[in-house]
């Protein structure tokens, strides 16, 4: 019998349960017990769907009240003396190191937090001390829930993260020199204890997580693996080890063949033809685990495209030696299509959130194990249901896609060089020495929430809405008139959120009510869909860039988010290239930026924050191929403009070393990145690599209530000037300031301004 597995399911609940009830905890509104009452009922709730759906091997220890990395740094005690010293209830203890704790006595800074692979997910970083030691925690959480779901009737296959992975995935803490691979030794021994713990709880198979294997990795960790596993192997519990994200082909040897080794998960999805390789490198006993059911987006299971690849492993494997499971974890998809209401009626048929998708899985299963006659009803729906994406209107635009296959290269390049530019824009702009300027958003005050909630539900008219947002607009206007900025923006008050306020004006996109899903802790985002061919049926920023110009005295920069971030903070096409639908959003981009310079709009600033973080994974060529089609769709929605208007980009870091040449290549007159709490020392590779354009390093950090002292913010300039030519650089925040309040915006702002008059009296 082939057997139907998921590595892992989405923890939230269908409402947002676990925010509400997280941060009614962190509020004081609700007590401990009410919470983890509250995860209980949750996980019995998501295993109970699972089991309903047919699905054979179902995750335990997936649920976490934060970040299942997190949950290991605890059960391993490797807690930071600096938390573990603070001698708090073990839930509070777990808290603080996730989002720092500032009550009672007690003032500790979060854990550092960073992004889970190429997803938006992000896991706090395991940091290890020279004195590092590691001890199984008290009522392990793996074991708790297993006989918690065991209780409750489900026999459920625990979920942890490997032992290699946890550490390559940590740090070494400041001022410490261990390598963390080093620990490996000391950490294998309580890896064993949990196995056969969880194996005397009754627990016969567990799944363990080891994601670094689709990195290209250092010969000390690939050799990690042998004697980790060989250990583990022999512990109790069968072991599958869990690959996703990438393919392990590059690392194969390092897993395969292991006696420790029951099977061996690979994800199918991004990486099908590492199949092959795969099966020949198991061992005559070994089990495959088909990641077939797409972890990280929302369509539906090509059901066909599915049970090729199943068929191929089965032949060459036997059935009872292959499963069928979900790529990755559900954690990086919405809990349930069935919340949606106000979809287009087409698009239902098109998506699967978890709950669809774990129905998917057991419907694989049965057609891998009975044949595909015992599903027909299934597949017959399904292909349906691909045939009417493939043919829809809204998959297909005739004239995107003939306009796509007209482009040629010089659409990429402007008119001319950075330096007839410049000497245009110098003219036509005139600006100062130390030109200053901000990212782009200013305050979204409560009352704007408001008046936006309010013109979405109708209680207000167009124009209403519409004069609040000039009156916004006013007001920033008014502001950077006191203060005396050089390049001025409107605000965004009419934003909502910087993708999805592009993709309510694009065809191509769809946008759902409830499918969040987690970015960190509490936090959710709901990203929109891009179901089609995209294009613009109309400005989408025109108006109110032009009405904030009309009214000011310097010139207005316009706004626009990048082709790479619109792609990377949606849920993307699965049928077409993420190159593709790059470059659609970029010829629409491209028309939004022709529209604004013809209407007076002479520097136009165009972020891609998300740029660096779809690299991909490994070096290499994919790594090459990513960065030439992520430039040149950034290039094609800029370079429509005269030489005169200064095109703009921001980005939300400042580790450019690895891809500098990518950055510079987008040819913009001007960058600006987050700088502030970086070491100034990382601008040398503008100098290293003698950079010719302007760039506006971030003075001030906007994440903090803080305000900067003028004398900060001088400090901060000349140690720029220490790598960057004065003509090259600006004067600018971090990022946006929307998150922040008036109050604290115009002190901070002043002391920018007045520290970069300074400077300009020194040149
Ligand atoms: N223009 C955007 C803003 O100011 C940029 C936000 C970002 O870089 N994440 O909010
Ligand atoms: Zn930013």
């Amino acid at each position: 019998m082939v057997q139907s597995a998921v590595l892992g399911f989405p923890r939230m609940g269908a409402l947002r349960d676990l925010k509400k009830a997280t941060e009614a905890y962190w509020a004081d509104k609700i007590s401990q017990e009410d919470l983890i009452a509250e995860g209980k009922r949750l996980r019995l709730a998501h295993w109970k769907i699972q089991k309903d759906a047919g699905v054979d091997v179902i995750p335990s220890n997936d649920f976490s009240f934060y970040d299942q990395v997190l949950d290991h740094i605890q059960l391993f005690t490797a807690t930071p003396e600096r938390y573990a010293s603070q001698k708090l209830n073990i839930l509070d203890e777990y808290f603080a190191m996730a989002r720092g704790r500032q009550r009672a006595g007690v003032d500790v800074p979060s854990m550092e937090m960073v992004k889970w692979f190429d997803s938006n997910y992000h896991y706090t970083k395991p940091s290890f001390s020279d004195s590092q030691t590691f001890a199984l925690a008290k009522d392990a959480k793996p074991v708790r829930e297993f006989l918690e779901a065991k209780e409750a009737g489900f026999i459920t296959r625990p979920v942890l993260l490997g032992p290699v992975s946890f550490l390559a995935l940590g740090k070494t803490e400041r001022g410490h020199s261990v390598e963390p691979i080093s620990l490996l030794s000391k950490l294998v021994p309580v890896y064993v204890e949990l196995l056969k713990a969880l194996k005397a709880a009754g627990a016969d198979s567990v799944q363990i997580d080891e994601p670094v294997l689709v990195f290209d990795l250092k010969p000390e960790i690939k050799a990690a693996f042998k004697p980790a596993y060989e250990a583990l192997g022999a512990a109790g519990p069968e072991l599958t080890v869990a690959t996703y994200f990438g393919d392990i082909v590059h690392n194969i040897d390092a897993v395969s063949a292991f006696s420790g080794l029951h099977a061996l998960h690979v994800d199918l999805v991004r990486n099908p033809e590492q199949l092959e390789t795969v099966i020949k490198a198991l061992g005559p006993k070994q089990t495959l685990s088909l990641g077939v059911v797409d972890g990280r987006n929302i369509w539906k299971n090509d059901f066909s495209k599915s049970l090729k690849i199943i068929d191929s492993a089965a032949s060459a494997l036997g059935k009872d030696r292959i499963i069928i499971a979900t790529s990755s974890s559900l954690l990086h998809v919405p809990h349930t299509l069935a919340s949606e209401k106000k979809l287009p009626e087409e698009v239902y048929a098109w998506f699967s959130f978890a709950v669809e998708k774990v129905k998917e899985v057991a419907i694989l299963a049965k057609a891998a194990t009975e044949g595909p006659a015992s599903v027909q009803a299934e597949l017959d729906a399904n292909a349906a249901a691909q045939k009417s994406r493939a043919e829809s209107k809204r998959t297909n635009n005739p004239e995107v896609k003939d306009r796509l296959a007209k482009i040629t290269p010089d659409l990429y390049n402007r008119k001319s060089g950075f330096d007839t530019r410049y000497a245009q824009q110098r003219t036509h702009l005139n600006l100062p020495l130390f030109p200053t300027t901000t990212i782009g958003s200013f305050p979204q005050t409560q009352e704007i929430r408001v008046q936006r909630n309010k013109f979405t539900k109708g209680e207000i008219t167009e124009e209403q809405y519409d004069a609040f947002i000039r009156k916004e607009i006013d007001y920033a206007i008014q502001v950077q008139d006191e203060l005396g900025l050089d390049v001025y923006v409107h605000g965004e008050p009419e934003r909502n959120d910087m993708v999805q306020y592009f993709g309510e004006r694009m065809e191509g996109y769809v946008f759902t009510t409830h499918a969040w899903v987690q970015s960190y802790g509490s936090r959710c985002v709901r990203p929109p869909i891009i179901v089609g061919d995209i294009s613009r049926p109309a400005p989408m920023t025109v108006k109110e860039s032009k009405y904030a110009a009309s009214i000011s005295k310097k010139p207005m920069k316009g706004m626009l988010t990048g082709p790479v971030t619109c792609l990377r903070w949606s849920f993307p096409r699965n049928d077409v290239h993420q190159s593709v639908q790059a470059m659609q959003l970029a010829l629409a981009l491209r028309d939004e930026v022709v529209d604004l310079e013809k209407n007076g709009i002479y520097v136009i600033q165009v972020d891609e924050p998300a740029l660096r973080e779809g690299l991909p994974l490994r070096s290499g060529k994919e790594r090459e191929a990513y960065l030439e089609w992520a430039v040149n769709s950034f290039k094609l929605s800029t370079a429509g403009v005269e030489d005169s208007t200064q095109i703009h980009s921001h980005f939300c870091y400042s580790e450019f070393q690895d891809f500098f040449h990518a950055i510079a290549a987008l040819d913009a007159d001007v960058l600006s990145i987050e700088n502030s709490r970086s070491d100034a020392k990382l601008l040398k590779v503008f100098i290293d690599e003698a950079y010719p354009r302007h760039i506006g390093p971030g003075v001030y950090d906007i994440h903090t209530s803080r305000i900067p002292p003028e004398e900060e913010i001088k400090q901060r300039i000349s140690e720029m000037l220490q790598y960057l030519r004065p003509e090259q650089l600006w004067i600018n925040p971090d990022c946006g300031l929307k998150t922040r309040t008036w109050e604290q915006v115009k002190p901070a702002l002043t002391h920018l301004v007045d520290a970069a008059k300074y400077f300009r009296e020194q040149y």
